[in-house]
């Protein structure tokens, strides 16, 4: 077992099992995906730290709990279509492919886009598509999605998000009225004109810069 491994089965073991993510697909996902080949070369040696670390453009790759966290909390079958906003640097979305069927991804930074495109198809992630602009009004060509995932903190759900939901499925997201400081939220849409919603926990994301999120200047 390498070096790697070695630190990624313990940071499945202490950082996500230890603190409650049960789900067997997830915990199977965090242990096959090499998480410090999504980091600068400079920072592998923290790359199963417990938190997230900085991938430039002032952007973060989350904390590994946080990523299975979010995943597990979509209730997936697997095999479903999902989609991702903010790939960063890729890696959640990688963990997702392993446990969906096929993961639409949006980053609204080109750098990142292109880096994590790259990136994904070098480790074979053929089920990855990402694409470059505004996640806050979602990927309405390929809607309805089996789950969505926000990976930055928005002041308010967006709309246009929880209308591409599929009837039974969730979203995930981090709400909050300051940039730095939200509370995870799970909407599921339970039948075609009726949503649910309850607070899943407390976290801190980068912001959702976009239409339906934060503006640009701040
Ligand atoms: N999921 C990422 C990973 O595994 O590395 C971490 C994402 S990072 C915490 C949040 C990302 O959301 C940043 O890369 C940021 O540029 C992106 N972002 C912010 N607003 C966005 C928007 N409206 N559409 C798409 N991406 C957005």
């Amino acid at each position: 077992m390498s070096k790697y491994e070695k630190q990624r089965e313990r940071m499945v073991k202490y950082q996500v099992e230890g603190r409650g993510v049960h789900s067997d697909v997830v915990l199977a996902a965090m242990r096959k995906v090499p998480r410090e080949q999504f980091i600068p070369e400079y920072e592998r040696a923290y790359a199963y730290n417990d938190g997230p670390l900085p991938i430039g453009e002032g952007q973060t790759i989350s904390q590994p709990f946080v990523v299975a966290f979010m995943i597990e909390a979509l209730k997936l079958d697997g095999g479903e279509k999902v989609l991702e906003i903010g790939t960063g640097s890729g890696y959640a979305a990688a963990v997702l492919a392993e446990v969906a069927g096929d993961v639409y991804t949006i980053e609204r930074l080109p750098d990142l886009a292109e880096r994590s495109t790259q990136l994904l198809a070098q480790l074979g992630y053929d089920n990855v598509h990402v694409r470059c602009g505004d996640g806050t009004l979602g990927w309405p060509e390929q809607a309805p999605f089996g789950g969505i995932v926000v990976t930055a903190g928005g002041p308010d759900v967006p709309v246009s998000l929880r209308e591409q939901l599929a009837v039974g499925a969730s979203l995930v997201i981090p709400v909050g009225d300051t940039k730095s400081y939200q509370e995870l939220r799970r909407v599921t849409r339970v039948a075609e004109d009726d949503y649910e919603s309850e607070t899943l926990t407390a976290v801190r994301f980068v912001p959702l810069v976009g239409e339906q999120g934060w503006p640009t200047e701040y």
